[in-house]
Order: C-alpha cells, then sequence, then structure tokens
C-alpha cells in the first residue's frame, strides 16, 4: 500500500511538495488552470495541518537555464489566488533565494519554487549530477509529498532522488490517479470501450498496443484514425498524417480481434482550419481537403458503442474542438459518457481541457486524469520511477 499524507507527520515540518503545474500560459495569463486546482487538495490539507510548504514544479521546457518566459511567476499567482492566501515565488530553485524565503516561512504558509527545468541536473540521466541536486532539494525541506502526477513516469530529481532523501508520502491527487488508473489495469468490469484521438500519435501506439490486450472495443478518431486509413489503403488529403506511424497502425489492425478497432465511416473535411467543412466518407477525403473532426455517423457510432460501457477511458479528442466547427465529434463522446453509467477515465492534457473549454463539469466525469505520458504509461503496466521511489 502506497503511503499518504495522512500517514506522515507535518505539523510544523517543512514540507517540499512535489506537484504538476504545468500549465498552458497566454503571454502572463494561465488559461487552463486544471492542474493547480487539481493540486488543491493535497495544498489545504498540509497548510491545515501546520506545514510550511514549498511547492516546486516544472514549467515548459526551458533547456536547464532559468529562462523568464518559462518563469513559475503567473502559476504562483494563481494558485495564491484559489488557496486564497499569498504564494511568494523564490527567484531560484535551490540557491539562496530559496533558503530566504524557506527560512521566512511560517506554519500554514506557502511559498513556490522557480522552474526546477532552470536546472539542467533536473532530468539529467546522470545519477550523480541528478542526486546532487536532489540533496539540493532535499536541503530545504524535512518531508517530502510526491503529488505531481503528470510527472511521475520521469526520472527525475524533483520526482525521483529527492523521495529517497526523505520521509515522503504520495499526495491525494497521485494517490486518486492511482486508485483510478488501476481500474483500467485489473479487474475490469465489462464492457471495457477506450475512445483514442488526438494529435500525438507516435506517443500513444505503445498503449494502444496494450489496450488491445484489455479493452473490448477500441474507438479511433481525431488525427489518430490517418495511419490506420492509410494503412488500409485510403488517401487522407492533406489531414496531419503521421507518415511514420501507417507500419504501426498496420501492425495494430492485425493484432487486434475482428472488429475489435473502429475507425471513422465519415469525416469533416475542409480546405482548412479556418473555412468551413462538409462532411464526406472516410475512404472519399479530396486530395486537397483535410479532415477536422469526425463525422455525424461516426460520432453516432462511436456514442452508441460507449453508452452500455461499463468502463471507459477516452485520451484524445475526436476532431480539433479548439474551432467551433470541428467540436462536434469531442462533443458527442463527451455526452455519451455523461449519458452512460460506464466508470469514466479521461486521459491526456488537451482531452480533459476540452471537456472543461466545451463547458462540461469535470466532476460529472468519473475522472479526469491530469497525467497524459504518465497514465498512458500506467496503464500500459510500466513502473513509474516515482511511484517506485514512494514504495521505497
Ligand atoms: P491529449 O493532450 O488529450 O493527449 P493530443 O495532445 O494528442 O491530446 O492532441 C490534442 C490535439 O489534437 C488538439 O489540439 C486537437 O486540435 C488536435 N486534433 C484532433 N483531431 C485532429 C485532426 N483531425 N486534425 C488535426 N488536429 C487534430
Ligand atoms: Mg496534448
Amino acid at each position: 500500500m502506497m503511503k499518504t499524507i495522512d500517514d506522515l507527520t507535518v505539523d510544523g515540518l517543512r514540507v517540499l511538495l512535489r506537484a504538476d503545474l504545468n500549465v498552458p500560459l497566454d503571454g502572463g495569463r494561465v488559461t487552463d488552470d486544471g492542474r493547480i486546482r487539481a493540486s488543491l487538495p493535497t495544498l489545504t490539507e498540509l497548510t491545515a495541518r501546520g506545514a510550511r510548504v514549498i511547492v516546486c514544479a516544472h514549467l515548459g521546457r526551458p533547456g536547464g537555464k532559468p529562462d523568464p518566459k518559462y518563469s513559475l511567476a503567473p502559476v504562483a499567482a494563481r494558485l495564491g489566488e484559489l488557496l486564497g492566501q499569498p504564494v511568494e515565488l523564490a527567484a531560484d530553485t535551490t540557491g539562496p533565494a530559496a533558503h530566504a524565503a524557506v527560512a521566512a516561512l511560517r506554519p500554514g504558509g506557502v511559498i513556490m519554487l522557480e522552474n526546477l527545468r532552470f536546472n539542467a541536473a533536473e532530468t539529467s540521466k546522470d545519477d550523480v549530477q541528478r542526486g546532487l541536486f536532489a540533496d539540493q532539494l532535499a536541503d530545504l525541506a524535512d518531508r517530502y509529498v510526491s503529488d505531481g502526477f503528470g510527472a511521475v513516469h520521469r526520472r527525475h530529481a524533483s520526482v525521483y532522488d529527492v523521495a529517497l532523501r526523505l520521509p515522503h508520502a504520495a499526495g491525494y491527487l497521485v494517490k486518486a490517479e492511482v486508485d483510478a488508473l488501476s481500474r483500467l489495469t485489473a479487474n475490469i468490469r465489462r464492457p471495457y470501450v477506450v475512445a483514442l484521438g488526438g494529435a500525438k500519435v507516435a506517443d500513444k501506439f505503445d498503449a494502444f498496443g496494450s489496450l488491445i490486450a484489455t479493452a473490448d472495443r477500441i474507438l479511433v478518431g481525431g488525427a489518430m484514425a490517418f495511419p490506420f486509413l492509410v494503412a488500409r489503403g485510403d488517401k487522407v488529403g492533406t489531414s496531419l498524417l503521421e507518415a511514420s506511424q501507417v507500419a504501426a497502425a498496420a501492425d495494430l489492425m492485425k493484432r487486434a480481434a475482428p472488429g475489435q478497432i473502429e475507425l471513422p465511416s465519415d469525416l469533416v473535411v475542409t480546405t482548412g482550419p479556418g473555412n468551413s467543412g462538409t462532411v464526406v466518407p472516410a475512404d472519399a477525403i479530396p486530395s486537397d481537403q483535410m479532415a477536422l473532426d469526425i463525422g455525424p455517423r461516426t460520432a453516432m457510432r462511436f456514442a452508441a458503442a460507449l453508452f452500455p460501457a461499463q468502463t471507459v477511458f477516452w485520451n484524445g479528442p475526436m476532431g480539433m474542438f479548439e474551432r467551433e466547427p470541428y467540436a462536434g465529434g469531442t462533443l458527442a463522446v463527451a455526452r455519451a459518457l455523461l449519458d452512460g453509467e460506464a466508470f469514466t477515465v479521461v486521459g491526456g492534457g488537451d482531452t480533459g481541457a476540452a471537456i472543461r473549454a466545451l463547458g462540461f463539469d469535470e466532476d460529472t466525469f468519473g475522472y479526469v486524469s491530469t497525467g497524459g505520458g504518465a497514465s498512458l504509461e500506467f496503464i500500459r503496466g510500466e513502473e513509474l520511477p516515482g511511484l517506485v521511489a514512494l514504495e521505497q
């Protein structure tokens, strides 16, 4: 059993909390604060118990050196608003500013360290280098709490090494993620239906392979569908195609049971995302057009497949939902999940964002995972370094 913060003494102690606050920014504005909100239950519990909380997190890929573009300042400000108390941001991660901010922390107070990835050692493949940075992080605190589920699949200093250096426990988010995702790996209630979409096709194909072994049906939409269409001999026009994945798609189809993988039968195509679309059969995409959504017949078919499910995993929007004319497929899948009674896990950063952007209340869905890559690795049965470290 994984130890949680309920089993950890924190009163008056300095607690280093690894959170996943890697949110989308537009200039200095947080455009989707889902991950910040997801960190609140653990934070409020720690402050209520009189901990001195030191939040550490990463933002984007600054490449191992400070870059003001990737400062956590907007995130600290938003966290302070949601928490109802100021969250001071230290100007560095483990340097004099961090030490000064920690020294000034009172019980129940919260500060944030500057972007972990301003330090090359955070993500280094070199155990010694990473260990030295973990030593510096551990110097700041008496306890370590792991709540950044979206990063637990990374063997990074703040995720893995520091956990080995301090008494530690999982936060409520990590615990909730592990509990929810475990229902997709063992004792699965059937039928188990998976909907896969989005644009990061290569990243998701390994998980796709494992899902063939566990899921009863796999509904494929978004840009994920195009390698399959090409593999069976169709042309996809100017659609977003990861051509390197066509062979992998052919292999997945060969390994799947007949009818297990369901592809779109119609699609919404257009000359460009700014233009209006028309519906065509999936094997008749005009050569000068791109498909940006599944068509209405496919949406109905997918909804009908999802409705009787007892377990659902949904990763990746069915189309370019950010544009209203191409949000229909994603909307239909979301509605089918709300109508049905399945235990539902929604994974993928953009999928969670789509649910919120389309006006759905996240809490009415079964479980909206904050971890894209981490949740995919979990359901593949991979050992996640950040979880392994917590078992030590
Ligand atoms: P997630 O973060 O949920 O795992 P991805 O990052 O894989 O999802 O993909 C999300 C993106 O996929 C969205 O920005 C959406 O616009 C895009 N997308 C979905 N379908 C299509 C399509 N047919 N053509 C181009 N982009 C698409
Ligand atoms: Mg994404």
